[in-house]
C-alpha cells in the first residue's frame, strides 16, 4: 500500500512486474525503477464568478530524474488523484526511454471538470496552478504541456505566469503552446499524425493497404479528431465516433469534416445527428480494421478484448488497455496492437522539438518537424517489432522491455549515490 495505490496505479505496477520479470531484474532493484521520485500536492484557490471562493486539488509527479529533466503532460479531469497521476508518469518515462528522449516521466494536473468553469475562471486556475509548482518545475527539472483537459492557451498562460515570476520571458519551461508565444509548428497534430504513421506502419506489415480500410475513433479532443482526419486524408472510412457526450456509427462512413467543425461549433459531438447516435457501450467491439481509443485509460478490460472485431489496436489514449485484456490480447495474434507508449509517443517527441528550440531560439519549418518527427518514431517502430520478433513477445513487452532496460542501465551505469 502506498499514496499511489489506486486502480489506474496497480495497473502501472503490474505492467511493471511482468516486464521485470520478463527482463530478471532482482527483486530489490524494482522499487527504485518503479516508484516516484517525487509527488507534490497543492492546494489552488480561485474567486468563482459568484464571488466564492474554491480550492482545487493540483499534483504533480516527477518519476525519475535519471535521464535529464522530466517531462509530461497536464491533466485537468474530475476524478483525478495521486494515482493515476503517478501512473501517466511512470508510462511517461518508458515512452521517453522507447522514443531515446533526455528525460524521465512526469505528470501532473488539476481535479477539475474544466468545463464547469468558465474562460477567466480557468485562467485563474491554470495561473494559480502553476503559481504553485513554480518551487518544482524549470526548463531543466520539469517540463509540462497539455494533456486531457487543457489545451496550448492553457500553456500560454503557465508559460506567462512562470515567465512573470522570473522577470523575463522563459518558452522553455512548458511545450504545446502556440506557436505565436514559442510552441512549435506541428505540435498540435503531433500525437494524432504519429498515430496515424504508426497505423500506416503496422497495415504494411498485415499485407493491407491503407485506403479503404475501417475505423472506429473513441474520444475526440486533440488525439481523437486530429487521428480521425488523418485517417481520413489517407482514404480511411471513419464509420464510428464518439465522444463524453455522444456516440455516432455509419458503416458508410462518417462526415468527419463535419464532425469537427460540429465539435468546434459546439465544443463536443452532442447534437450532430439524431439518425447516426449509437451504443457507446458497444462502439469499441464492432468489426473495424482499425481501432483508436483516444480517451480514457482502462477502456478495455478482459471480457471486451475477447469482443474486439479489428485488425489493428492502436493505442493513442493512455492505458487504455488493462493488464487482463493483455493476457486475452496475447492469445489473439490476429489483432496488431500498437501499444501506448508507442503509439502516442508522437506527443512528447514533438514537445522534445519544441524544447529544442526554445533553448537555442532557432526554430524549424513543419516539414523539418515532422521529417524528424517520423524518423523517430520509425527507429522505435522497428526496435519494437525486432524486439517483439526475436523474444516472441507481445509488442506491448517488446516495447516496455526496451524501456525500461534503458532506465535501469542508465541508473546502473550512474550508480546510488552517495
Ligand atoms: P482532450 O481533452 O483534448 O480530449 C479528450 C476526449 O475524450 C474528449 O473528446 C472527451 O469528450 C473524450 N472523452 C472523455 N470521456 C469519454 C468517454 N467516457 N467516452 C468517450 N470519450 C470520452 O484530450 P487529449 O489530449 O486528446 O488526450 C486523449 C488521450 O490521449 C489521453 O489518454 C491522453 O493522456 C493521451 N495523450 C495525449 C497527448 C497529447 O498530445 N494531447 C499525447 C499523448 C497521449
Amino acid at each position: 500500500m502506498t499514496i499511489y495505490t489506486g486502480p489506474v496505479f496497480d495497473m502501472a505496477r503490474t505492467q511493471f512486474q511482468r516486464i521485470a520479470d520478463h527482463l530478471d531484474i532482482p527483486a530489490d532493484e524494482r522499487d527504485r525503477l518503479l516508484y516516484p521520485k517525487r509527488a507534490v500536492t497543492v492546494s489552488c484557490p480561485i474567486h468563482r464568478d459568484d464571488g466564492r471562493t474554491e480550492v482545487f486539488e493540483g499534483y504533480r509527479v516527477q518519476h525519475h530524474l535519471t535521464l535529464g529533466p522530466t517531462k509530461g503532460g497536464t491533466r485537468f479531469s474530475p476524478a483525478l488523484d495521486i494515482g493515476e497521476v503517478a501512473a501517466l508518469a511512470v508510462w511517461m518515462s518508458w515512452k521517453c526511454a522507447l522514443a531515446g528522449l533526455p528525460y524521465g516521466g512526469a505528470k501532473g494536473g488539476v481535479a477539475v471538470d474544466p468545463r464547469a468553469l468558465s474562460l477567466r475562471e480557468l485562467e485563474a486556475l491554470s495561473r494559480r496552478y502553476m503559481q504553485e509548482m513554480i518551487p518544482f518545475v524549470g526548463a531543466h527539472t520539469d517540463v509540462m504541456a497539455p494533456d486531457m483537459g487543457t489545451n496550448e492557451q492553457v500553456m500560454a498562460w503557465f508559460m506567462d505566469t512562470y515567465s512573470m515570476h522570473r522577470g523575463h520571458t522563459v518558452t522553455e519551461i512548458v511545450t504545446g503552446k502556440p506557436v505565436a508565444c514559442g510552441g512549435t509548428l506541428g505540435r498540435r497534430e503531433a500525437t494524432g499524425n504519429g498515430v496515424v504513421y504508426l497505423i500506416a506502419r503496422a497495415m504494411e506489415r498485415l499485407g493491407v493497404p491503407l485506403a479503404g480500410t475501417t475505423a472506429i475513433v473513441q474520444g475526440f479532443g486533440n488525439v481523437g479528431s486530429v487521428t480521425a482526419q488523418a485517417l481520413m486524408a489517407r482514404g480511411v472510412k471513419v464509420i464510428g465516433v464518439s465522444d463524453h457526450t455522444a456516440c455516432y456509427f455509419d458503416r458508410h462512413g462518417l462526415d468527419v469534416p463535419a464532425l469537427l467543425r460540429h465539435a468546434e461549433a459546439r465544443g463536443a459531438l452532442a447534437g450532430f445527428s439524431s439518425e447516426l447516435a449509437a451504443d457507446p457501450a458497444t462502439l469499441l467491439t464492432q468489426p473495424c480494421d482499425i481501432l483508436v481509443p483516444a480517451a480514457l485509460e482502462r477502456v478495455i478490460g478482459g471480457q471486451m478484448a475477447a469482443q474486439l472485431q479489428c485488425r489493428v489496436l492502436a493505442e493513442a489514449a493512455n492505458g487504455p488497455t488493462t493488464p487482463d485484456a493483455d493476457l486475452v490480447l496475447e492469445q489473439r495474434p490476429e489483432i496488431f496492437v500498437i501499444p501506448d507508449i508507442l503509439c502516442n509517443a508522437g506527443g512528447v517527441i514533438v514537445s522534445y522539438f519544441e524544447w529544442v528550440q526554445d533553448l537555442q531560439q532557432f526554430f524549424w519549418d513543419a516539414d523539418e518537424v515532422n521529417t524528424k518527427l517520423n524518423a523517430v518514431l520509425e527507429r522505435a517502430f522497428q526496435a519494437v517489432m525486432d524486439r517483439a520478433a526475436q523474444r516472441r513477445v507481445a509488442h506491448r513487452t517488446a516495447a516496455m522491455a526496451i524501456g525500461v532496460a534503458k532506465v535501469r542501465d542508465a541508473k546502473a551505469k550512474r550508480g546510488l549515490f552517495p
